[in-house]
């Protein structure tokens, strides 16, 4: 006897589209089929899409900057992501540089996450790491990680890693199995930019952070990625021309490109009106020209980006406010987990610029295979029933009031939206039900081996 059959819903796997049942057993996916068999629980999913759970591969809970942590903590964080049809995230461990840190690192992570309602995993973060590439990888393995996240800026406050070691890391993540991930930009351009002014606002972080800094980090890391066949990750890639030159440079099959959906929908018009709206939206890399969003659309619609994460992060009101004409005592960041995925909905399937399958490969499909996700990411037989049930036809507007972060201002405020998730299921266990959250399904540590992308 099957715990749950969802019946009579649309799938859409990240391949195909076809209509069938789909059962589950001891939270795996049981059966797929068009048949009727029993089931303890039934749903009935008809005039729903039934896609397999969504992985964001970038947020940041109960993150600590010292003075601020952001404002989600891993349970309303993960209450949020599965609002936003969610299943799965990757969050990160504390940045480290002596190889004794590591395990501690993971350690105080893991108890924070410990209430997180739908499940989870880690990146390591280094910072200038005083150790072996080869030690970094086997210990990150031991704990059930194999992504490395790396800086190729923010040397002020000592989290870079520099170049040769990143060159060393990339062949270590071939012989090991690992992924090396980089915030890609040039730290000696942003340095220079900062120190011209003697006092910094966040209107100006479009200065400071120029796409130009992210375009030629982006390209360096590109080089490595062809120099050792590594396995090479850039996270937010914010910029339309910054990718535009990667593109021309060419874009090797071993590197993998996430972007963010506020670089879709916002742009640096923001910095524009006053220091006050500018620090709302402060977040590294900043928001963009509208030339570089127009061109953001172009590269997704042409299959540049293989992901999307959030990189959510956001900050009380008051937090980003009380320093607004002082950048360098404001926290960067804005929210975006629970939202991510009706964005891109509305911005490319609704419009008819692409399939919905599409989308739900860049979601989930390619993230769970790009780190490793092996029981994740598909509705076949065998896998985690990781099930996002998505009502195309709802209509709503962005309001903060009905998000669920703990943030109280969202950056997408009064933005149109199409569709939504009306239930979401971890391993075959309703976190949201019919839009009702339920308290009692609880998510848990997703241990991930050495994994080899399939590359050409
Ligand atoms: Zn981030």
């Amino acid at each position: 006897m099957n715990d749950l059959a969802i019946l009579n819903g649309k799938i859409f796997d990240g391949a195909n589209t076809y209509e069938a049942n789909i059962y589950v057993k001891d939270g795996k996916i049981s059966t797929v089929s068009s048949e009727r068999f029993d089931a303890v629980e039934i749903y009935d999913a008809k005039g729903f899409y039934i896609l397999p759970g969504l992985i964001d591969p970038h947020v940041h809970f109960a993150l600590n900057l010292g003075k601020y942590t952001s404002a989600d903590n891993f349970e309303s964080g993960s209450i949020g992501a599965a609002y936003g049809g969610v299943t799965t995230y990757i969050d990160f461990l504390d940045p480290i540089t002596e190889y004794s840190e590591l395990e501690r690192a993971f350690d105080r992570r893991m108890k924070l996450a410990a209430n997180s309602h739908v499940d989870y995993t880690f990146h390591t973060t280094i910072a200038h790491p005083n150790f072996s590439t080869e030690k970094l990888c086997q210990k990150s393995l031991e704990l059930g990680i194999n992504s490395v996240k790396n800086f190729t800026t923010y040397s002020s406050s000592n989290r870079m890693t520099r170049d040769g070691y990143i060159f060393e890391l990339l062949k270590s993540t071939k012989k090991y199995g690992l992924i090396a991930t980089f915030h890609a930009e040039n730290d000696d351009m942003i340095l220079r930019a900062m120190s011209s002014e003697r006092t910094h606002v966040p209107s100006r972080l479009p200065k400071y952070h120029s796409f130009e800094a992210e375009a030629e980090a982006v390209s360096r890391i590109a080089n490595f990625a062809k120099l050792t066949d590594g396995q090479a990750y850039i996270v937010h890639n914010s910029s339309g021309r910054s990718v535009e030159l990667l593109k021309r440079c060419g874009i090797p099959s071993n590197l993998r490109l996430e972007t963010c959906p506020q670089y879709f929908v916002l742009d640096s018009s923001k910095y524009e009106k006053s220091e006050e709206i500018a620090a709302l939206y402060a977040l590294v890399p900043p928001l963009r020209s509208r030339e570089d969003v127009k061109l953001m659309r172009e590269h997704f619609k042409n299959g540049l980006f293989y992901t999307v994460g959030t990189d959510h992060c956001p900050f009380k009101k008051i937090e980003k406010l009380e320093n607004a004409n002082d950048y360098d005592s404001m926290p960067n960041g804005i929210g975006g987990v629970e939202t991510s995925f009706y964005i891109f909905y509305t911005l490319f399937v609704k419009s008819g610029i692409l399939d919905l399958n599409e989308l739900v490969k860049i979601q989930s499909t390619n993230v769970a295979e790009t780190f490793g996700l092996n029981e994740k990411g598909k509705l076949k037989v065998g896998y985690d029933a990781d099930i996002a049930i998505f009502d195309p036809n709802a209509k709503w507007v962005v309001s903060n009031d009905t998000l669920h972060t703990k943030a109280d201002y969202t950056p997408y405020d009064g933005l149109a939206l199409n569709g939504k998730f009306v239930s979401t299921i971890v391993r075959g266990n309703f976190v949201v039900k019919d839009g009702v959250f339920n308290e009692k399904t609880k998510g848990r540590f997703v241990k991930r081996g050495p994994v080899f992308w399939r590359t050409h």
